[in-house]
C-alpha cells in the first residue's frame, strides 16, 4: 500500500530542545514566544527576539517553523500580538497556530498562514469547513476516535474542502505526549486554586496530584480506589501508528514544549523511524517493542493509546511525575574546549562520576550527546572516579560555547519493572 508523506511536527521549548527535534528528523517544529502560548510558564521559553534565530536554524535544516499563539486573548494582548506578528511576517515563519479569532483575523490581515490549534476542539467536518475560511491545517480535538478522524479526512477529499492557500485542508493529530483530563485544556482547576488560567497557558497541573474525598458532616476521609483520579497517562501511538496514518491525516504532532532535549530527540527519532518504516512497509512488532523501550527512557507518566481506538475511560498515572526508566542528574558545567584535539572540559559541581557511567551533554548549540565513560581524565590525570570541584575532560566533536551542561544518566527503579514487560511477541 502506498502511503503519502506524513509531516512529523516536533516541539521546541528552548534552543536545546529545538536542536534535539531537528537532529532527530522532524519535518517541522512548533514553538511559542512571550506569554501568548499554551506553555506560557515553560522554562527557557523564547522571546520575540529569538524568532529570527529559530527560523534561521530551521531554514538551514530544511524544516518548517510554526509559532503557537493559541491562548485565549484579551484586548490588552493586542499590542503584543501585533508586535509578535510583525516579526513572524518579517522572518517568514511558515504558519501561526491559533485558536482565538483575534489571532486568525490578524494573521489574515497580514497574509500569514494559520493552523487551527487543538484548543479550538475541532471535532467534526462542518467545523473544519468553517475554519477553511481562515486556515490550511486543523489540529483535531484529541478526544476523537480514529474512525471519526477517517470520516473527516475522507469527506475533505470528497467535498474538496480547500483552505486559504487553495490546497485541500490538512488534518493534524496528536501522536505522543501528555493528555489532559479537560477537553483541550478547557479547565479551571488552576484558575480556582492559584488564579492561573490554563486557557492562558498557565496551568499548574493540579490534576496531577493525589486527592481524597472528605465527608464534611463527619470529617471522615473516604478512600478513593486510585490516588491520581484526574491525571491520565500519556498518549503513545507508536504501536498503532500505521492505523493513525491510514486514517488519512497529514501531520502527526508530538507534545512536549516543556521537556528537555533528550525528550525531543528520543521521541522525535522514534516517530521518524516509525513513519519511515510504515512508508517502506517494514513496520514490525519487533521494531515497535524497541521504540517503546526508547520512549520509556524519557519523561512519561506511563502510556496508553488515548481515545483513538474508542476507549472512553482513561488510564490514570501510577505516581506523580515521570515513570521513565532513566533519569538525568546534573553533574557540572562546561568550562573549556580544545578545538585541535576536539576535547571538552567540564567542572563537576554536584555529583560524582566513575568509569562506566553514561554521560549526556546538552547545550544551546547542538542536540543532546550521550557518551559512555571508558576512561576518565580528572584534572589532567587518568582516574577511576571524579567528584565535586574536579575538572574532567573527554573527546567531543561539537565545539562547546560555555553554556553546556553535563548530566549523568542513571536507571530508575521503574527500569526493572519495564524490563519484564518487553518480551517480544512470538
Ligand atoms: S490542571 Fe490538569 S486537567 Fe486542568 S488544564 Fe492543567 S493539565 Fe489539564
Amino acid at each position: 500500500m502506498h502511503h503519502k508523506k506524513i509531516e512529523l511536527l516536533a516541539p521546541a521549548g528552548s534552543f536545546e530542545s529545538l536542536h534535539g527535534s531537528l537532529e532527530a528528523g522532524a519535518d517541522a517544529i512548533y514553538f511559542g514566544v512571550e506569554q501568548l502560548n499554551m506553555r506560557a510558564r515553560a522554562a527557557g521559553d523564547f522571546s520575540i527576539s529569538d524568532i529570527a534565530g529559530v527560523r534561521a536554524l530551521c531554514k538551514k535544516a530544511g524544516v518548517k517553523a510554526y509559532l503557537t499563539l493559541n491562548t485565549v486573548m484579551y484586548d490588552h494582548d493586542m499590542q503584543l500580538l501585533a508586535e509578535i506578528l510583525k516579526e513572524v511576517k518579517k522572518q517568514k515563519i511558515d504558519a501561526v497556530i491559533a485558536s482565538d479569532f483575534a489571532v486568525m483575523q490578524s494573521c489574515r490581515e497580514r497574509g500569514i498562514p494559520v493552523h487551527v490549534s487543538t484548543q479550538a476542539s475541532v471535532s467534526n467536518l462542518k467545523t473544519v469547513q468553517f475554519y477553511a475560511g481562515f486556515s490550511d491545517v486543523v489540529v483535531l480535538a484529541r478526544e476523537l476516535t480514529l474512525r471519526q478522524v477517517e470520516e473527516i479526512t475522507r469527506e475533505i477529499k470528497r467535498k474538496k474542502i480547500k483552505g486559504v492557500s487553495g490546497a485541500l485542508m490538512k488534518i493534524e493529530v496528536f501522536a505522543h505526549g501528555a493528555l489532559c483530563m479537560a477537553i483541550s485544556g478547557k479547565c479551571y482547576l488552576s484558575l480556582h486554586s492559584q488564579n492561573a488560567s490554563a486557557n492562558r497557558g498557565a496551568c499548574v497541573q493540579n490534576c496531577r496530584r493525589p486527592y481524597e474525598v472528605t465527608d464534611l458532616e463527619t470529617g471522615e476521609s473516604l478512600q478513593v480506589t486510585h490516588p491520581y483520579i484526574l491525571s491520565p497517562k500519556d498518549l503513545c501511538t507508536i504501536d498503532l501508528l500505521d492505523q493513525v496514518v491510514a486514517s488519512g491525516i497529514d501531520v502527526i504532532k508530538i507534545e512536549g514544549r516543556t521537556k528537555g532535549p533528550e525528550y525531543t530527540y528520543t521521541v522525535t527519532r522514534c516517530y521518524r523511524e516509525a513513519l519511515d518504516s510504515i512508508r517502506e512497509q517494514t513496520y514490525t512488532p519487533e521494531k515497535v517493542a524497541a521504540w517503546k523501550i526508547e520512549l520509556e527512557k524519557v519523561y512519561n507518566r506511563g502510556f496508553w493509546e488515548g481515545y483513538y481506538l474508542g476507549r472512553k475511560l482513561g488510564q490514570w498515572t501510577p505516581q506523580p511525575g515521570s515513570v521513565a526508566t532513566t533519569r538525568k542528574i546534573y553533574v557540572g558545567k562546561a568550562v573549556r574546549y580544545y578545538p585541535r584535539i576536539r576535547v571538552a572540559e567540564f567542572l563537576l559541581e554536584t555529583s560524582t562520576l566513575k568509569t562506566g557511567d553514561t554521560l549526556m551533554v546538552t547545550g544551546p548549540a547542538f542536540g543532546p550527546r550521550t557518551l559512555e565513560v571508558d576512561t576518565l581524565r580528572v584534572n589532567g590525570q587518568e582516574a577511576d572516579q571524579a567528584g565535586k570541584g574536579d575538572r574532567i575532560t573527554f573527546p567531543l566533536d561539537e565545539k562547546i560555547t560555555g553554556k553546556e551542561k553535563l548530566y549523568k544518566i542513571v536507571q530508575t527503579p521503574q527500569s526493572h519493572a519495564h524490563a519484564q514487560d518487553h518480551s517480544l511477541p512470538a
